[in-house]
Formats: structure tokens, sequence, C-alpha cells
């Protein structure tokens, strides 16, 4: 049975199911649905004097004697074989007490692996799988996600047996879907991707993913079914908005607020994405429509996703004046203050506030700031709860988001939301000069003590926390660069720092309390610092592209001329950085990463399938998943003759962010 508890399968004592459930993994559904990552290929045996010429990461099946153990008790093991001159290591990190004993010297042993090197450049295998030796026909594997205290072997053990029981796994897609998209039932799905000797893995893995699509697709499709009415907004105010602006408006700007005021006219609910990279311009697109809507008396609600966020927008619509009443909510708000902001124009508050019972006297529009960090079950649920339920009015909704998405993918991805771009800058930007450092900083760093000395200030980045494994982490960094860029008061801020502990120390950075501040990428959301002219990343290679292009714009916010500086190791491959250094424009960077990562990589693991397609593959599926969503909802909004896809879609749902690039 499907949903019988993983405790109860063959090979799973009370431990194992234990750390199953842990990750999430309660019965036997839960498991199959655990996809494998990938698939190794242990076909082909190697001789050692073959692995000098193969890439590292190269999955191999290798045979030699043992020419020497080495045993550190409980920290490490080290195999070493010989054959034919040539050598290799195997290594395990604690190895189990007693498995050095397995091996001795002299001994033929056969082992299966990731390839990789010692910085010497002997080929190594870490944790390999001891092959039988001979080594013939291991054939091919699927690589699961890594469950802590279960081994794969274990891992593949237990999926087998589950699989004996997936003819029973109920089917969510209608027959006649299957049918038509020639998709097979879900357990044929199931076997195709955990059998490591599988000929229909692509299909069966096609099947799995559009499942996923489709009740993404279905929730979303439900909520543009319900949308109701929206108050209507017609008054002329381009007039006031030029004026209060100190900067005419781009022609971006001007036609997004045209699009923008059409919407708020029409009444139907905008359901908007307003996309425009870092600098674009998009506070300004704003408070246009904060304007309309607060020239009818109605207000409008701006939410950020950190307090600090929310005070830069505060002070920046205030300055802007245009008769604006801004408030500011914040969780520390007395009830005093808090009765007093029912009556402002705009609520400025953070994403955390977004649940509770907000102090609007007629809420008409909500904007979100930065969306990728807020999901659209929170967004649809703070729609609902800022429109009079008794009115039967849907507040206007404009989402902001500096995360260059194609639009292709956008389209599909965002399928609630309709897409105005912001694709033009401002005049007058200096973009920032980007270099690359590759196994030496010197460069970087003089370029930070040099801003320390004109009055301006810097970011340093670190891909870690903690560091190790050739990844720098801000904690041991921190020190050494105080003792280095003396007397610069240099700062640190990372994610596992209480929120309040993070705000105070970018406070101190914009009030000029600090010169040089070192953080994780807690800092890639929307700081404002205008001071702040020098960006230094260490392990560049260590970002996604569209990271480090967020990143730098941190800098360059100002008239003065910056520079950001991508730091690499010697070692590391710096071919993939290069077009950061090329282009400024996010949307050529994010096309790149995309194209280089597969669309897999950008909608997290869950959708591990989706690294079998190009892009236009999976735009197609996910348009076919929208369409199939529509037709099913059109006879049917309540899903009432499909009760598993009903239940698909709800459980999806409630498993959080829809996308990876949502939960930030
Ligand atoms: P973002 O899209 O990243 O939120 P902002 O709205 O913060 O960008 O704008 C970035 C900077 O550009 C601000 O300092 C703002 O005053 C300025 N700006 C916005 N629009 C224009 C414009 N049309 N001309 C000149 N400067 C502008
Ligand atoms: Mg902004």
């Amino acid at each position: 049975m499907i949903d019988q508890p993983l405790a109860r399968l063959k090979g799973a004592g009370p431990v194992t199911a234990a750390r199953l459930a842990e990750r999430g993994l309660h019965t036997v559904g839960d498991l199959l649905a655990f996809l494998p990552r990938g698939y190794d290929d242990y076909r082909t045996v190697y001789r050692l004097s073959a692995l000098a010429d193969l890439p590292e990461g190269t999955t191999v099946v290798v045979e030699g004697t043992i020419r020497r153990v080495h045993l550190f008790p409980r920290r490490l093991l080290d195999v070493h074989l010989e054959d034919d001159g040539a050598r290799l290591s195997a290594r395990w990190f604690r190895p189990p007490s007693g498995m050095a004993k397995v091996y001795a010297k002299g001994m033929r042993v056969a082992f299966a692996g990731t390839l990789r090197r010692t910085p010497e450049g002997e080929p190594l295998l870490v944790h390999p799988i001891r092959a039988p030796s001979p080594a013939i026909g291991m054939g091919v594997r699927p690589r699961y996600p890594q469950v802590t205290g279960v081994p794969g072997r274990r891992l593949e053990t237990l999926v087998a047996s589950a699989l004996e029981q997936a003819t029973e796994a109920p089917d969510p897609l209608p027959a006649e879907l299957l049918g038509r998209l020639g998709f097979p039932s879900l357990a044929d799905a199931f076997r195709g991707v955990h059998r490591p000797d599988s000929e229909d893995r692509a299909v069966a893995q096609r099947r799995l993913l559009f499942d996923d699509m489709l009740a993404i697709q279905l929730a979303l499709a439900g909520e543009r079914h319900r949308r109701g009415r929206a108050p209507v907004f017609t008054a002329d105010v381009r007039a006031d908005v030029r004026a209060a602006l100190p900067f005419a408006l781009t022609r971006a700007q001007d036609s997004a607020i045209d699009v923008i005021f059409e919407e708020l006219a029409s009444g139907r609910p905008m359901h908007r994405l307003l996309q425009g990279d870092v600098g674009s311009g998009k506070t300004a697109v704003v408070f246009a429509a904060a304007l309309l809507v607060a020239r009818a008396g109605a207000q409008t609600l701006l939410m950020a996703p950190t307090e600090l966020l929310a005070e830069q927008h505060v002070r920046t619509l205030q300055a802007l004046g245009a008769g604006l009443r801004v408030g500011l909510l914040t969780g520390s708000t007395r009830p005093e203050a808090r009765r007093r902001l029912m009556d402002v124009d705009v609520l400025v508050g953070t994403h955390a506030l977004a649940g509770e019972g907000l102090p609007l006297r007629a809420p008409a529009l909500a904007v979100i700031d930065e969306q990728h960090r807020f999901g659209v079950e929170q967004r649809s649920r703070l729609c609902r709860a800022l429109g009079g339920e008794s009115a039967g009015m849907l507040p206007h909704l404009l989402v902001l988001s500096a995360t260059p998405i194609p639009r292709t993918l956008a389209l599909t991805v965002y399928g609630d939301l309709d897409l105005t771009l912001l694709d033009e800058m401002p005049p007058g930007r200096r973009s920032v000069m980007t270099h690359l450092c590759v196994g030496d900083s010197g460069a970087a760093y003089a370029a930070v003590q040099a801003a320390v000395r004109r009055g301006e200030q810097a970011f340093v980045i670190c891909p870690a926390v903690a560091g190790g494994q050739g990844r720098a982490g801000v904690l041991s960094h921190h020190p050494k660069l105080v003792r280095r860029l003396a007397p610069a008061r240099v700062g640190l801020v990372h994610g596992q720092m209480p929120a309040a502990a993070q705000e105070a120390v970018l406070r101190k950075l914009r009030d000029r309390a600090l010169d040089v501040l070192v953080a994780t990428t807690v800092l890639e959301v929307g700081v404002d610092v205008p001071a702040a002219t020098v960006m230094v990343i260490e392990n560049a290679d260590r970002f996604g592209l569209a990271q480090l292009h967020q990143l730098r714009g941190r800098v360059g916010r100002s008239d003065k001329p910056s520079s950001c500086w991508l730091c690499l190791a010697e070692t590391a491959d710096a071919e993939r950085v290069k077009v950061v250094v090329q282009t400024n424009d996010g949307f050529q960077i994010a096309e790149e990463d995309l194209r280089r990562r597969g669309p897999g990589e950008l909608f997290g693991s869950r959708q591990s399938g989706a690294a079998l397609f190009d892009l236009s593959g999976y735009t197609r599926l996910v348009e076919t998943a929208r369409a199939e969503a529509e037709t099913l909802l059109a006879n049917d909004p309540e899903l009432t003759a499909h009760p598993a896809l009903r239940a698909l879609m709800v459980s999806r749902i409630s498993r959080g962010p829809l996308f990876a690039a949502e939960a930030g």
C-alpha cells in the first residue's frame, strides 16, 4: 500500500525510518516520489593508468592491488591502490570502526565512485562503493539526494521494495489525459525513474515532472478563476507625478505607469509583476500608482523583505512629497501608533506583517517588493485578507522583482501574474567596472583601501559562514580583514545572526559608522547604500551568475565610479564567471545562466527531471500543463470528478514555495 508507513517496509528498521522521517519521508509513496538526482554509469571498468586523462567528476569503476592502508582512527582511512605503476587513493572520512581491517596490503579490490584529485594531482575516490572483483556489470545506478544516516545503498534497497508496492499507486492523472499525452501510468513512471536498467526513463521523468507542473498550474489557474471585482481609479494624476519626481521618467517607466493606470481603472483586480533590473527605478512607478489610489481616498500597502528596506521606502516616498502621507508599521509599533496609521495613504511594512490584521481603513493596492521572498500562496492569502469579504472587492496587486528571469519563463512560472518589464536604465548611470582576480586578490583589497581613504564604503562577500573545502567563510575572513584593512572599520553580517542583529549592522553601515562590510549573500536583496563603491566577491565561482549580478548591483548607486572584483582561486573555473565581467545587462546574464545550468537547477531539486530539458522543451511542458489545468477547471472548477488530482494540488501547495526561486 502506498500510504503504508516506511517502518513497515522490508529492510527499514525503526532507526532508518526515523532518519527518513527527518527528511520528510514517511510513507512508501513519499519514498517513491523521492527522485534520483542523476544516474551514475559504472558500466566501464577503467585501468588506473587511464585515470590521468579523465576529467574530475567522472563516475568510474577501477581495480587494483592494495599498496598501503593508512588509518587515522575515527578520522580518516586511506587505501592506496596500484596497478601497472599507476596509483589511486580511496578515502573515507570518519570510517566506521573495523572498516580498515577489511583491507590488507596485496589484496586485489575494485571500487566505484566519482573521480577527484588530491592537491598533488593524484586520482582520488572519496567514499567509494566496494565493487565486486573482478569488476564487471555494475551497470547504471540511481544517485539519490543525501539522507543523513541512510547510506545510498540502503536507500536503493528500500526503494526497490517500495517499487514492489507501486502497482497499487492510485494515479492522479485521468486516463484520458495519459493517453493523449502519451504518458505512462504513475506506477510505471516510478519504475522508470528508480530502476537503474530502465529503458523508459526519459518519458517517466517527464510524466513525474508534469504532475508537479500540473499541480502548480491548477493552483494558479484556480486563483485566476476566483478573481472578482476591484475598486476603480480614474483620476488624472500624471501631471502631479511628473511634478513630484526630481527626474524625468524613462520611456520604460512611462509605459509601465500607463499599463498600471489602465488596470487600476478597469474594475478588475490587477495582478502584475513589474520586473526590472536593480536600479531601473521601480520605486517611481510604485509612487505613481500610490498617488492615484490616494487621490480617491484609498490606501496602498507596500511590503519589503526587511525592516531596513521598509524604512528605505518610507524615506524615499516621503522625500517625493506630493502630499502623500506615509507610515511605517513594524513588529514593535505600539497599539497607540498603530491606530494613527489607519489614516495614512501608504503603509509600509515587512513581509512578516502580511498575516496580521493590518491597520488599514480602505486598502486598495498591495505592492510586494522583491518577489522571490514571497510565495504564490502567501500572495493570494494577502489578497484575500485585504479584500473586504462582504464588499466582494479584491485589492490590486503589484509585485516588484529584480530577479531577471527571461520573459518566456516568467510567463509560465508566474502563471498568475501579468508581466511588465522595465527594460531601460535611468540615464547617466555609470556602469560598474568589473575585474577578474585569479589567484591573487591584492588588487581588489587595494581598491577597498583606496575607497575607504576617499571616504567611500566597500562590501566583501564570501560564499559561506564557516569556511572550509576551499570556500572562504565570513567568520574567519572578517578578523583577517580587520587586521589587513586597519584602521578601516570592518563589520560583519551573515544569515545565522538574529534578524535584529543583522539589521543593526546594516544600519551602522548606512549611518557611515562602518567602512567595510564582510557579508554572505544576505546582502543580495535591495540594500541601498549609495556611498558603497567597491564590491569584492571571494570564490566568485561558487555563486550563480544572476546572483553575482545581483550582488554587483549593491554598488554603483551614486555618481561616483564603482568597481566589482570577482576573486577566484587559481584552480577555479573562470570561464563561466566571465559573462558577468563582459556585460552589465541582467537579462543577458540570466539567459546565459539558464542556458548553462538548464531549468532544473533554477527550479530546485524537486523538479530534478527538469535537467532533461532545454529551455524550450521545459517551457513547452509548462505550457501544456497550464492549458490542461485551464481545461480541467473550466469543466469542473472544484475538481470534484478528480479527487486524487485535487489532493495532489493541495499537497503541492502546502509543501511551501512553488519554485526554488521563491525560497530566497
Ligand atoms: P529599483 O528598481 O532597484 O528599486 P530604485 O527605484 O531604487 O530602483 O531607483 C534607483 C535609483 O534611480 C534611485 O536613486 C532613483 O531615484 C533613481 N531613478 C529612478 N528613476 C529615474 C529616472 N527616470 N531618472 C533618473 N534617476 C532615476
Ligand atoms: Mg527597489
